[in-house]
């Protein structure tokens, strides 16, 4: 890693140069999503030693969404192990938009846990006695990889609960199809629940360093989830986790990353940092685009890309 200067210089020169560009559109499907500001714009890196770089609204609060995903999916191969959880959920690219109907013929198994389907089974595998207790294990997991408590944005999750009924068809659809064991309301509650945790930038790059540095949060020292596990997860990020454009992402920036709908993004350089970028506006995928924009470039400038030889 460069000096700490020339690293937080090269952020506050990406932040200034991106913070004028105004395309995508702040997602709306959730009504409470679309009172965020577009011009919003926080950069936030950790290294493996810890250290903590931000420059724009790296502190400011929005909703974690999808990029809850690879953590809970993280906790689940923690729990259960690779065999039991790929029994229930793939590790195949969809192709498709987030909240596609990617689910296996006949058996209803959906295509990878970075997705709506597979994140809502993959929810409904942490053991616990019933879904209050199941939150809790994935809220106390999300705060382990973030190294402090996180809580949730109320009025968010009250208005995904209200309109989310794109994920209820689908949480019903793998019911029916047997994927889904739990019942659809306990399912989509506990799911809603987990994509309105509270988060900021600042936090999103040290659970993305916690996976960069094989499962050990590199603020707080605490082992989070074991090292292959956090491999794994980054493997599948790779492949899957920024849905219809995850080929491209892979050609283009070439680092696991992870977007959600309220403008987060996160990739992970292995055994080197973790870093995010918030800023509402999404592409027609649903990926932000002030944020891919920041990591086409950093990879490109800073020859970041997985198969880079150096
Ligand atoms: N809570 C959102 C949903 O299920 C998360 C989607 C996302 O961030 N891509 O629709």
């Amino acid at each position: 890693m460069a000096a700490v200067g020339a690293v937080s210089r090269a952020l506050a020169e990406l932040h200034a140069r991106l913070a004028v560009v105004d395309d995508g559109a702040v997602a709306d499907y959730i009504p409470q999503l679309a009172l965020a500001d577009p011009a919003a714009f926080g950069l936030a890196l950790v290294s493996m030693d810890g250290h903590r770089y931000t420059a724009g609204d790296a502190l400011a609060p929005l909703t974690i969404q999808s990029v809850s995903k690879p953590f809970v999916y993280a906790l689940a191969l923690a729990e259960l192990g690779l065999d039991a959880v790929t029994a229930r959920v793939g590790a195949e690219p969809s192709g498709e938009g987030f909240n596609a109907i990617s689910l296996e013929p006949g058996t209803g198994r959906p295509a990878n846990p970075m997705i709506n389907a597979g994140a809502l089974v993959i929810t409904s595998l942490i053991p616990a006695t019933g879904p209050a207790e199941r939150f809790e294990r994935i809220l106390a997991c999300l705060s382990a990889f973030a190294g402090r408590p996180l809580d949730v944005d109320e009025a968010v999750y009250a208005s995904e609960s209200r309109t989310g009924d794109r994920n209820r068809a689908l949480a019903y659809l793998m019911r029916g199809a047997g994927s889904l064991t739990v019942a659809v309301e306990e399912a989509v509650d506990v799911y809603f629940r987990q994509c309105a945790v509270r988060v900021t930038a600042a936090d999103l790059a040290v659970m993305a360093a916690t996976l960069a540095g094989g499962g050990v949060n590199p603020v707080t020292g605490e082992p989070v989830v074991p090292e292959l596990t956090a491999e794994r997860v980054l493997a599948v990020m790779a492949t899957c986790g920024m849905y219809d454009a995850a080929g491209d992402w892979l050609l283009r920036v070439g680092l696991p990353a992870k977007g959600g709908v309220s403008g987060a993004l996160i990739a992970c350089s292995p055994a080197r940092f973790g870093i995010a970028a918030y800023s509402p506006p999404l592409d027609a995928v649903g990926n932000p685009v002030r944020g891919v924009l920041a990591l086409r470039e950093l990879s490109e400038r800073y020859a970041l890309h997985l198969m880079h030889h150096p």
